[in-house]
């Protein structure tokens, strides 16, 4: 199946994680990111984001929305929507701009955007369990799926 599971003992090995993924991602994703509060969706987003190049810090973006990433290489796009009181609202943020499918979109809090950004290619679900995390990725398109099969192998 296009499943992956892997046991994160420790806030480093998320961030080593987030690193691996952007080797697998550079070509274009939209992750929908999924967990509680604190359940490590924005510690995996920085590994992403600076494995794919960023030298900076990664800021939570819960009250801006979105904190782009426009690298020479790729374009990512890191979206927290917990604070997002209308899906409309997206629009007046010119949100189809920031979807072009050679993007890497990273969007914690998927559901309160319902309707207006685009499908996922992988679902990736953060449970607690003390400092540990246990990630598990579903892959919901062709190119989601290549992405997991990379992963295993
Ligand atoms: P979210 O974005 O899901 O609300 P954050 O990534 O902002 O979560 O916060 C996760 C918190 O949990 C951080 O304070 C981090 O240091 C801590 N943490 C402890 N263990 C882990 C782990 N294995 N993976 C990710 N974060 C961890
Ligand atoms: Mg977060």
């Amino acid at each position: 199946s296009h499943e992956f599971h892997q046991y994160l003992a420790d806030e480093a090995a998320t961030v080593a994680f987030g690193n691996t993924l952007a080797k697998l991602v550079a070509g274009g994703v939209v992750i929908y990111l999924y967990g509680d509060l604190g359940a490590g969706k924005t510690t995996l987003s920085r590994g992403l984001v600076q494995g794919l190049g960023h030298k900076g810090k990664v800021k939570s973006p819960t009250y801006t929305l979105v904190e782009p990433y426009e690298l020479p290489e790729v374009n990512i796009y890191h979206f927290d929507l917990y604070r997002l009181a209308d899906p409309e609202e997206l629009e007046f943020m010119g949100i189809r701009d920031y979807f072009d499918n050679s993007a890497v979109c990273i969007l914690e809090w998927p559901s309160k955007g319902a309707g207006m950004i685009p499908r996922a290619d992988l679902k990736i679900t953060l449970e607690y369990n003390g400092e540990a995390r246990e990630i598990s990725i579903l892959a919901d398109t062709e190119r989601g799926a290549d992405i997991v099969t990379k992963l295993k192998g």
